[in-house]
């Protein structure tokens, strides 16, 4: 679908500016630059203007989760430094969106070897995204390890499992449980107490959407502490509830798509009106117009 007209390139462009899924930068300009948050006595999470990243650090050196946009890099790099200035020696990108995958070039600058999902690569390949200086070029720093199933990681005194997830988000995601720290990242599987999204271009699907989440449920014990693509840091109760109103809105669709609802009656309708406020979090990512008309389409693509 990539070359099939103008619109996968647009949307390809507004994902790589982060346009579509971060357009409150106002606000967030005037956020502290990066916020860490101590998970472990090895992992810590760090929330700034892109995907939520999460790093190991300790005798093995340091592991990234994730490395949010480039332009970013320094800022992120100056605040992982101050945890922990070992060597940065991999950086995993959970998918290959421009707010996930964006330092890749500073990091592996930094002596970081990229590692993710077979078809983050292949997505990366042929994609814009924007450099430090906020120009769109092809991306230069591609993962140079890839994985078809789930790779591990044995570090910093725990395993870390890398685990792809059905096509959801987009067709490359990827968890990662930190299993002795007890912590796992979602990656954009997971937007807490925000609308979610999920990427048509690059095969994301609603109905993967509910069941990466399960996967990621069946990973999460009592006490895990969740770090979502975006928003704060979660709980598997979190979790759990985020996936319970997720299958309420499938239903309801579903049943509109049964009934011969057009999506725009359906979308007229306000079928979350009464699960508004589930999905309002500390900020907007979508609104629920342009949320329920994915989700019409992409269930109603599978039938
Ligand atoms: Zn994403």
């Amino acid at each position: 679908m990539r070359s099939g007209g103008i619109w996968p390139i647009v949307v390809a462009l507004l994902l790589a500016a982060g346009a579509i899924l971060v357009s409150p930068l106002g606000s967030w300009a005037q956020a502290p630059a990066v916020k860490v948050t101590r998970l472990s006595d090895t992992v810590h999470m760090l929330r700034g203007r892109g995907g939520n990243i999460a790093v190991s650090v300790g005798v093995d050196g340091v592991v990234m989760i994730d490395d949010q946009f480039a332009p970013a890099s320094k800022i992120i790099a100056d605040a992982i430094a101050a945890i922990d200035d070992r060597p940065l020696r991999f950086v995993v990108n959970t998918h290959w969106h421009g707010d996930h995958t964006g330092g890749n070039k500073a990091f592996t600058a930094l002596g970081a070897t990229i590692v993710a999902h077979d078809n983050v690569r292949a997505e990366m390949i042929g994609r814009w995204f924007k450099d430090a200086n906020g120009a769109f070029v092809a991306s230069d720093a591609l993962p140079t390890i890839t994985f078809n199933d789930r790779i591990s990681f044995h570090l910093n005194g725990e395993t870390v499992e890398i685990v792809k997830v059905p096509a959801s988000h987009t067709d490359g995601d990827a968890i990662v449980h930190f299993t002795g720290s007890n912590v796992l990242h979602m990656g954009d599987v997971f937007f807490n107490g925000l609308y979610t999204f999920f990427d048509g271009s690059s095969g994301g699907r609603f109905s993967g959407m509910i069941e990466a989440l399960e996967v990621g449920l069946a990973v999460a014990g009592p006490e895990t502490r969740i770090v979502p693509g975006h928003g704060a840091l979660a709980t598997r109760a979190d979790l759990e509830w985020h996936l319970g109103h997720l299958k309420v809105i499938r239903e309801r669709t579903l049943a509109a798509i049964a009934e011969g609802q057009s999506v725009g009656d359906f979308i007229a309708s306000k079928p979350t009106r009464d699960l508004e406020e589930a999905f309002d979090g500390d900020y907007k990512v979508m609104a629920a117009e342009k949320f329920l008309r994915f989700v019409y389409v992409s269930l109603k693509a599978d039938n």
